[in-house]
């Protein structure tokens, strides 16, 4: 019986894409039962990736950041939730996620950690507004999530 109209912003990083775990982590969000209301491929232009990790800039990783997400095409889904999308996704440190999450499932290292979920439902709309276009993102019924899950 689950209907939201929350959104978050999920994101299969470049290192996710490399090594074809894109079907794998939709597929997570999938099974839950979370909606799938937007989704495309792109590899970000700069512009794009500093306005999105602006919060990061004056970090010391701030140009390796830029580097490892610009370095090939990203996979972007907008979803219905957020804070159990944090929680599949495990911790920035891949090392400090359990086993279960997307990041203890699938990585070791902070700097390649395969997969972006926004933080708070105030990220989550700039996020989306940010990669998507009002008219990329559908508003429509899952029926056999309404019903079943
Ligand atoms: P999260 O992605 O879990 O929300 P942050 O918003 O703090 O984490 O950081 C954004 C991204 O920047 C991280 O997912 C990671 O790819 C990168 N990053 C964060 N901290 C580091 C670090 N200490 N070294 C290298 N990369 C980092
Ligand atoms: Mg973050």
């Amino acid at each position: 019986m689950a209907e939201r109209e929350e959104r978050t912003f999920i994101m299969v990083k470049p290192d996710g894409v490399q090594r074809s775990l894109v079907g794998d982590i939709m597929e997570r969000f999938e099974q839950r039962g979370y909606k799938l209301v937007g989704l495309k491929m792109m590899t970000a232009p700069k512009e794009l990736l500093e306005m999105y990790y602006h919060e990061l800039r004056e970090r010391p990783f701030f140009p390796k950041l830029m580097a490892y997400m610009g370095s090939g095409p990203v996979v972007a889904m907008g979803m219905d939730i957020v804070a159990q999308g944090r929680a599949m996704l495990g911790a920035t440190d891949p090392l400090k996620s359990a086993p279960g999450t997307i990041r203890g499932d699938f990585c070791q290292a902070t700097g390649r950690n395969v997969c972006h979920g926004s933080d708070s439902k105030a990220s989550a709309a700039r996020e989306i507004a940010l990669w998507f276009r009002d008219n990329e993102l559908s508003h429509y019924t899952n029926d056999h999530h309404t019903k079943w899950v």
